[in-house]
């Protein structure tokens, strides 16, 4: 994971946040080519949910919201971790973390950081919700929180969106966008931080449909993923069990990718039933059933949700990426070099080419530019005259540039520059003038 983080930071993936001033705690900056990466995840999602599909809506819901969305959501009173406080050293636990030993609140409790007896508070209950204060009086009634999930402001539109839109059950509602958690015990990069991004959908179904739609949502987003080019081998389901369910489901699907920190959820996938649409009715006092005008029936919609996280598939999709592997030199040493390069899909690296002049001379650096603003109005694509070609084409396998094209002593002969696979290494010469039809054919094929 070290080698990953620190790829991620020399390349522009990632960096830490107000890194300069020690850096903020499980808080994650994207860089030049982070932001790409994520965009592109993003932009899949958004056209498979809501632009191929006739029956999805998209959103895009304020983070601040009424705060008896969260009284009727179920998260004041349950969104919530125990917590346990060292009274000597005042480092902060998860109740249930392992390197605790003995009970805390008891005399046997032993602080895992100063090895102190006895210093471990009871468990507490601490919510993982941010709050904050509308207006300029920090006082209870002033209490607004940030959204720790997305969903929330999908419910409270339902009716907004049902009308406007004229869809009828069953269709969905699609939306993407920050969410909060004040986590205890975050960690491994951006896997679990307190500031992400989900990818959300709920769909609204007809009572004693939502078994069936469930099963359909699981097979779509499994395919999605797959999609994404990450190993079929590296992907498993997880059931919850009873104990997992969540206070409001009634079924729920993890899928998880065995990350180099162990296999871990990264969407989720829940049979919600009636809870969320029935519960802001009796809050909201407003009535938030169908009429189905086909059978002159009213029901409350259930509803089947898919979850991910924006960050951490961008993180599934570093690490799925991520090789090291022995190469011929290409420069032409008769030798062999470790290179690291990410395996991206095509469609999902931020770069889509490199342009380089063979050397700074003999007008090559000319033509280079005129290809490389021609290309630029199409494509993302990145301009490198320095160093030795072959550590130019080092530096774009750690970006995961599919392709890279160089402009040499032929090229003003007959027009031919040569493109080079990121994965098979192979070049072959192309048409200057072909050269956008032949990138854009290999990068979508
Ligand atoms: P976990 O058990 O890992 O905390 P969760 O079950 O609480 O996750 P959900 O509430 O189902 O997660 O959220 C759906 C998705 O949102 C997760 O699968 C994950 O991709 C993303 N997500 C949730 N919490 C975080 C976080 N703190 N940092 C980054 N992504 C997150």
């Amino acid at each position: 994971m070290e080698k990953l983080v620190s790829l991620a930071k020399r390349r522009g993936f990632v960096f830490q946040s107000s890194e300069i001033y020690g850096g903020l705690g499980s808080v994650w900056d994207y860089g030049p080519l982070g932001v790409e990466l994520k965009k592109n995840i993003k932009e899949r999602w958004w056209r498979s949910m809501v632009h191929e599909r006739e029956d999805i809506e998209g959103l895009d819901a304020a983070i601040l919201m009424h705060p008896k969305v969260w009284e009727a959501s179920g998260h004041v009173a349950g969104f919530t971790d125990p917590l346990v406080d060292c009274k000597h050293c005042k480092n902060r636990f998860r109740a249930d973390d392992p390197k605790i030993k003995g009970t805390p609140g008891q005399p046997d409790g032993q602080c895992p950081v100063c090895g102190m007896k006895g210093t471990l508070t009871a468990p507490r209950q601490f919510n993982l919700m941010f709050k904050t204060f509308m207006g300029p009086v920090e006082e209870d009634a002033a209490v607004i929180w940030m959204r720790p999930e997305t969903a929330q402001g999908i419910y409270v539109n339902y009716l907004n969106v049902l009308q406007s839109s004229r869809q009828k059950v069953p269709f969905g509602i699609a939306q993407i966008g920050k969410a909060f958690r004040n986590e205890i015990t975050p960690g491994n990069f951006v896997f679990r931080t307190r500031e992400f991004e989900q990818m959300e959908m709920q769909f609204f179904v007809k009572p004693g449909s939502d078994g069936e739609w469930f099963e359909f949502w699981r097979g779509e987003r499994m395919k999605w993923i797959q999609g994404l080019g990450i190993r079929q081998e590296k992907l498993r389901w997880h059931q919850h069990g009873k104990t997992e369910l969540a206070h409001y489901a009634k079924d729920a699907y993890d899928i998880e990718y065995e990350f180099p920190f162990g296999w871990n959820e990264f969407e989720g996938i829940h049979n919600r039933g009636d809870f969320d649409l029935s519960r802001h009715q009796e809050y909201s006092g407003k009535k938030l059933d169908y009429l189905d005008t086909t059978t002159n029936t009213r029901f409350v919609p259930n509803v089947v949700e898919t979850s991910a996280g924006a960050d951490r598939t961008t993180l599934v999709v570093l690490c799925d990426a991520y090789r090291e592997e022995a190469v011929k030199n290409e420069d032409g040493a008769d030798k062999e070099e470790l290179r690291v390069v990410l395996k991206l899909k095509p469609e999902l690296a931020p770069l889509k080419a490199a342009v380089f002049p063979l050397v700074n001379k003999d007008g090559m650096p000319d033509i280079a530019r005129r290809i490389y603003d021609d290309l630029r109005k199409r494509l993302n694509v990145f301009y490198d005259d320095g160093g030795s070609i072959g550590r130019r084409y080092r530096r774009q396998d750690e970006a995961g540039t599919p392709f890279c094209i160089t402009i040499d002593g032929q090229t003003s002969q007959d027009q031919t520059v040569t493109v080079r696979d990121r994965d098979t290494l192979k070049q072959i010469r192309v048409a200057s003038a072909k050269l956008l039809d032949y990138l854009k054919e290999q990068l979508t094929g």
